[in-house]
């Protein structure tokens, strides 16, 4: 099935995923700019220029549920006729098995049907060999009992053998364990982790799975904006592996382009309330930021970047690598707040009668 980008009507399943609206607004918080709140402005599939994936197979790393921007990634390659197969973290690959094999999990495309995930394999982005794993990782119950070798260079090995080649890699994951921290509390070991499972992870996929890659293939990875300005409360060294993230996706379009003959490209997304994005604890927040303050101010939806992912997976941007797509509303382009509370005290005073005297 191939999906088509254009005008025309929102062809999106009524299941996305975004956070339930919020009662209320924070007290004492002003409203400058009410966000414009369209029904139907959901317009990412309809008649027009096609996006045809049939017959490339892709690899999206960093899938458990159906909360996050990986499976809104995967539903819309699947849309455009690509094969689907997953990498799921080991701790989390029974639960996502079972909700595959339950339906517990929205699997419809948009246009119709149905994603079917060819397969799932157990895999560790922070581990590139298996001389890397650590005794308590290799004693840990749920990866002794893991389905498959699950390091990068064992996947990339097993995908070889199941399938042969990719086309399509992507990596939508992410992991600080001192995200809560302020960079100043950050420890050392934090930190790295941090780049290690959210940075380096990419850099090893594709080292490993390059070679298996067929020429015109392309590799997408999920960036944020605290990478380049600060989002205090986006910690633990997760700012630092964004940047990271985003320097290697550069080098490493020059050099997967002139190795293997593919595309390298990062999505600057904007706030969802994915699993991952919950546990930060203040996604609420920023999701509401975002709505009140983006040049479009109005809800995103994990949909939004499928879709982009879609197109820059596709040969319509067979000439786009090495770049950083913003599919956040705008927000990035923005250098004022325009719900900030000094705006109003500052419009207040202005409205102050002038002294008589
Ligand atoms: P998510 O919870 O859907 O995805 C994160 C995934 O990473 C999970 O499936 C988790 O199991 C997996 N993971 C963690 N450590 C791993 C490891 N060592 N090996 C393999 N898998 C591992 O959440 P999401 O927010 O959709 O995150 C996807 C990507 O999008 C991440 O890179 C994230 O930083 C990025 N992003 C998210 C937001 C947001 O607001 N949610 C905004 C911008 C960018």
């Amino acid at each position: 099935m191939a999906m088509a980008m254009g005008s025309a009507s929102a062809a999106v399943p009524a299941t996305c995923v975004r956070r339930a609206p919020r009662a209320g607004r924070r007290a004492g918080a002003s409203v400058r700019a009410s966000p414009v709140r369209r029904a139907g402005t959901r317009v990412v599939a309809s008649a027009g220029l096609p996006i045809d994936l049939t017959g490339k197979r892709a690899l999206i790393a960093g899938v458990a549920d159906d909360q996050g921007y990986g499976w809104a990634i995967a539903k819309y390659l699947a849309a455009a006729g690509a094969e689907i197969i997953v990498g799921t973290w080991v701790p989390a690959v029974s639960i996502f098995e079972t909700s595959l094999r339950r339906d517990k999990l929205d699997t419809s495309l948009p246009g119709g049907g149905n994603i079917d995930v060819k397969k799932v394999y157990a895999l560790d982005a922070s581990f590139c060999t298996p001389e890397d794993v650590p005794q308590d990782v290799l004693d840990n119950k749920r990866y002794q009992g893991a389905k498959n070798p699950y390091t990068v260079s064992e996947v990339a090995e097993q995908i070889k053998q199941d399938f042969g080649t990719i086309d399509i890699l992507v990596h939508s994951l992410a992991n600080g364990p001192e995200v809560k921290n302020n960079l100043l509390d950050t420890s050392r070991n934090g930190y790295l982790s941090a780049v290690s499972n959210s940075s380096y992870s990419f850099v090893s996929l594709l080292r490993y799975l390059g070679p298996i890659m067929n020429e015109g293939g392309s590799c997408i990875s999920l960036t944020y904006i605290a990478s380049e300005r600060c989002i205090p409360g986006y910690g633990g060294g997760m700012s630092s592996a964004k940047a990271a993230l985003e320097s290697d996706t550069k080098v490493l379009a020059y050099e997967a382009g002139r190795k293997w003959g593919i595309t390298v490209n990062t999505i600057s997304a904007g706030p969802l309330a994915s699993r991952a994005a919950r546990s930060i604890g203040f996604i609420g927040d920023m999701i509401d930021y975002s709505e009140f303050n983006a040049p479009l101010p109005r809800p995103l939806y994990s949909e939004n970047v499928g879709s982009v992912a879609a197109f820059l997976c596709s040969p319509l941007a067979s000439s786009v690598t090495g770049t950083c797509m913003y599919v956040d509303n705008g927000l990035h382009a923005m250098g004022l707040a325009s719900d900030s509370m000094s705006l109003t005290m500052n419009q207040d005073k202005l409205k102050e009668p002038k002294s008589t005297e």
